[in-house]
């Protein structure tokens, strides 16, 4: 009996540390990425600003599992229906029951010109482009525009990191930072509160938010941009262009981010756990692609892949074991917005130094729990020092 994860983000370490307690020992168990490093993604906004929490934010694989085989290759195809693997190698790997957490990767909607010219941020090596040009632009005499599209947690936190760099820098009065959000707010699927605070942090630190507004072409030195509701053009300098705007599946699933319901199943032996799918909750509600959902998704995951390879090693008695549901509560919501940050916790809205200590501790807490205690001693020290 082989279980098998594709993916080491948040979803695939979470759900591959919880099966190591709960598989029965006659299981094997595989974790396949193809990196050999698992990066903590909600803090690489960070390294614009601070490239030395690389350190505290990417952990080698090798350090993280007790059990588990760790391969690190390329995945170009799954096929959940069959249970088979293709790596680019072309080797094969098939799998009794396995979970799809690959995460996602930037949407450009075939808007001309926003994939050639738009920096997209998921990577650490991303982040060090954005800073590059940005130090570029900084350490000039002239002005200069830096746009971001999409408002989303990324946008708005990539933008807050822009702010607080000029503002290092010296250069906050020749630089413009301008955040574009198609829908009608900023953070559109959090609730409104923490909507308002952080509009009201970003507007703070001088960053222009321009909501209903999208990208409708880019080329190497401007954003062109619609109103949503009036239909009025316009068109924006970016000497920088940072898009944020939306995700698509990943490559090897053919772009598709496929619906999963409660039990997070896909097919009879397939999960989809984070970013990779659509999940709609036991309340029937859409989950926020988000580190906060995908390490909560993977508890459900971990039982429910348990229950059925018990299952199925003592003979497929009976009807198929009952699944857990998976139902996303989440006790709140922190962003940063340059050194400052936003929290929403139940119905209290904070900012201040209150929500950074909550920001650095919601880190260091997810660093700790995967055995990574001097990373987030280190991560700490990078967070409350920003
Ligand atoms: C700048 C930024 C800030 C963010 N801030 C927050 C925040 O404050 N709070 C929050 O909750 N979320 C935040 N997010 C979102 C969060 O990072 C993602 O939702 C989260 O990473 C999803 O976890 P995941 O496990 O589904 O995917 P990922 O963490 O993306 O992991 C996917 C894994 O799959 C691997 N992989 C992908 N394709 C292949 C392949 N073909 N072959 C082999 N391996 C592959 C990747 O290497 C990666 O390790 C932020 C994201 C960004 C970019």
């Amino acid at each position: 009996m082989h279980v098998v994860v594709l993916g080491a983000g948040y979803a695939g370490v979470t759900l591959t540390r919880k099966l190591e307690e709960t598989l029965p020992p006659e299981a094997d168990l595989t974790i396949v990425d193809e990196s050999d490093t698992h990066l903590v993604q909600h803090e690489v906004h960070r390294v614009i600003r601070r490239p030395s929490i690389t350190d505290a934010i990417e952990v080698p694989l090798a350090s993280l599992f007790d059990r588990a085989a760790v391969v690190t290759a390329r995945v170009e195809n799954v096929d959940p229906d069959a249970n088979e693997v293709v790596f680019d190698s072309g080797e094969t790997l098939s799998y009794d029951y396995g979970a799809l957490c690959l995460g996602a990767e930037t949407a450009f909607y075939d808007l001309p010109g926003v994939e050639a010219h738009g920096q997209t941020l998921k990577a650490v090596g991303d982040a060090e482009a954005i800073r590059g040009r940005a130090l570029d632009l900084l350490g000039g005499d002239t002005p200069a525009s830096i746009v971001v599209g999409g408002a989303g947690l990324s946008g708005v936190q990539v933008a807050g990191e822009l702010a607080a760099l000029a503002d290092e820098k010296g250069a906050s009065d020749r630089i413009d930072i301008t955040l574009l959000e198609q829908l009608d707010t900023v953070a559109p699927v959090f609730p409104e509160a923490f909507q308002d605070a952080v509009a009201d942090e970003l507007t703070e630190r001088g960053i222009e938010i321009q909501v209903e507004t999208a990208v409708t072409e880019a080329t190497e030195s401007a954003v062109a941009t619609q109103h949503q509701a009036t239909g009025e053009t316009d068109t924006l300098d970016a000497d920088l262009f940072v898009w944020t705007g939306g995700i698509a599946g990943p490559e090897s699933m053919a772009g598709d981010r496929p619906v999963v319901r409660r039990d997070l199943r896909l097919t009879n032996s397939t999960f989809a756990v984070g970013d990779t799918a659509r999940i709609v909750d036991a309340d029937g509600e859409a989950v926020p692609a988000s580190a906060s959902a995908a390490i909560r998704a993977a508890d459900p995951a971990a039982e429910n892949i348990t229950r059925l390879v018990e299952w199925e090693l003592a003979g497929r008695g009976g009807f198929e074991p009952e699944l857990t549901p998976f139902r996303f509560n989440v006790p709140g919501w922190i962003v940063s917005v340059g050194d400052g940050a936003v929290a929403q916790v139940g119905p209290e809205v904070v900012s201040g130094g209150a929500a950074k200590a909550l920001k650095a501790s919601v880190g260091a807490g997810y660093l700790s729990s995967i055995r990574e205690v001097q990373k987030a001693t280190e991560l700490v020290g990078e967070e409350l020092e920003a």
